[in-house]
């Protein structure tokens, strides 16, 4: 059914599908692209206000394709209310499969996932997605104008909506600087954007959705330093005062982050913070020296470059 080829994308689909539903009938297609997902009969309610809370208790997890692999093996961990927690490890270590479990994107074979409280598979699923802001590492461009681009973090907000949203994540500079400002056409056939003006775009998308848990899967790839210095003010703002649950990459994110969950093989082997972790000596230690160094590096060169 997916032409989606990494987990990203599909979380992205599914956002994207999510965002759409209104109605039961909209819930029955989501349910069929999704086969593995049941929506519950009689779903809890999930609090109001709601607080953006993830609890993760003895998980096990394998995917329906590779049911002999397991990708997450008893794992568990809580992030309270306005927690800011960063989530490091190597490729493959299952970082993102946490974040599709958060969004019930597959159901775990033992554990329980809890949002708010709320066991998510007891949970009606449009209720439980309209709670979490995502911002995917590759960031979908559309071939339409940088509004509709911004107005897809939730449909129906106004043009100053938009540009509220925009000037927030420092996207509004860059928007005012094309041709026609936010009536632009971007993605295919349009304006082509740099990775940090994408980030930006996701960034001012996130804002406008105004969830309570943001899910944030920082990109890999290394920005000029302007860019890098307004992508990071723009998460900064984003962050402030909501739940944030991120796959880090960068220095500057671990060290805003009260705590970081180190991931291996589908366990968490370490938890912290950065000067903690750092000091124990750790898979940590060897990453966050392997990253970092690398990143500094990157970095120079790129500020050096004419
Ligand atoms: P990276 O840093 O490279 O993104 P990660 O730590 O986020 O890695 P995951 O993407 O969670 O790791 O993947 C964990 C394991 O699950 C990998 O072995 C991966 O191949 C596998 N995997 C991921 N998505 C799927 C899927 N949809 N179907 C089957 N296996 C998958």
């Amino acid at each position: 059914v997916f032409a989606a080829s990494s987990l990203s994308q599909l979380s992205e689909v599914w956002s994207e599908i999510s965002q759409a539903a209104g109605s039961a009938e909209r819930l029955g297609e989501i349910l069929a692209v999704t086969p593995d997902i049941k929506a519950p009969e009689k779903p809890l309610t999930l609090p109001e206000p709601a607080r953006g809370e993830v609890a993760f208790v003895a998980v096990r997890f394998a995917y329906p394709t590779r049911p002999e692999t397991r990708i997450l093996d008893d794992v568990t961990f809580a992030v309270k209310a306005g927690e800011r927690v960063a989530i490091v490890g190597p490729s493959g270590s299952g970082k993102s499969t946490l974040f599709a479990l958060v969004q019930r994107f597959y159901d775990p074979q033992g554990g329980v996932v809890r949002f708010d409280g709320v066991p998510v598979a007891e949970a009606d699923p449009v209720a439980l997605r309209s709670r979490i802001a995502l911002v995917p590492q590759d960031v979908a461009i559309f071939a339409a104008s940088v509004a509709e681009n911004i107005r897809y973090g939730r449909p129906g907000a106004t043009d100053e909506e938009v540009a509220a949203a925009a000037r927030m994540a420092h996207a509004e500079e860059f928007i005012a600087r094309m041709p026609e400002g936010y009536a632009s056409l971007i993605g295919e056939r349009g304006v082509t954007l740099s990775g940090g003006q994408r980030q930006r775009i996701a960034i001012a998308r996130a804002i406008l959705r105004d969830a309570p848990l943001l899910l944030l899967d920082e990109a890999t790839s290394a920005l000029d330093a302007e860019s890098e210095t307004l992508v990071q003010e723009a998460l900064s703002r984003l962050m402030a005062g909501r739940t944030t649950l991120v796959i880090a990459h960068r220095l500057a994110t671990v060290l805003d982050c009260d705590r970081i969950l180190v991931m291996d093989q589908g366990r968490i082997v370490e938890q912290g913070t950065h000067a903690s972790l750092a000091a124990a000596g750790g898979l940590y230690a060897r990453l966050a020296e392997l990253q970092f160094k690398t990143q500094a590096t990157v970095e120079r060169a790129a500020a050096s470059t004419p």
